[in-house]
């Protein structure tokens, strides 16, 4: 079971399956949005997910035409981004999610327009924006 909560914890939630991909996002939008060098997503099954409490707090940012992007109105965390081609599936911000839930191994996407301030150095795969299967 993977469980997760915004920093003022309004927002709570569970994803009864696996977390199904990886990634860490270096473009601009989850750089800017998570104030960070990249956003790391849990990707999850979408009928699997469900909130457990702060539904109210929820604020929706679309932050391109098929992207929307969740956080807590109240304490700004990122709880998720949703993309209108894949419906099925929910990209969780992996910084809100509690402990170390098993999952698959890390890539690096839209290494293209990483932060010109940070060095990826961990070996994993790196794709300049998507990868090939998106
Ligand atoms: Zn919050
Ligand atoms: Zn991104």
């Amino acid at each position: 079971m993977i469980q997760g909560h915004c920093e003022c914890n309004r927002i709570t939630y569970e994803a009864d399956c696996e977390i199904l991909d990886f990634s860490h996002c270096h473009c601009s939008q989850c750089r800017r949005l998570h104030g960070a060098a990249y956003a790391t997503f849990a990707a999850v099954e979408t009928d699997k997910f469900r909130y457990l409490s702060g539904e109210e707090d929820i604020k929706i940012y679309s932050s391109s035409d098929n992207h929307e992007r969740v956080f807590c109105g109240n304490c700004g965390s990122n709880i998720l981004v949703s993309l209108e081609d894949y419906p099925e599936i929910l990209y969780l911000s992996m910084g809100a999610i509690n402990g170390n839930p098993t999952h698959p191994e890390a890539y690096h996407i839209f290494v293209g327009s990483k932060a010109p301030w940070h060095e990826i150095n961990d070996g994993s795969v790196q794709y300049d924006e998507n990868p090939p299967e998106l």
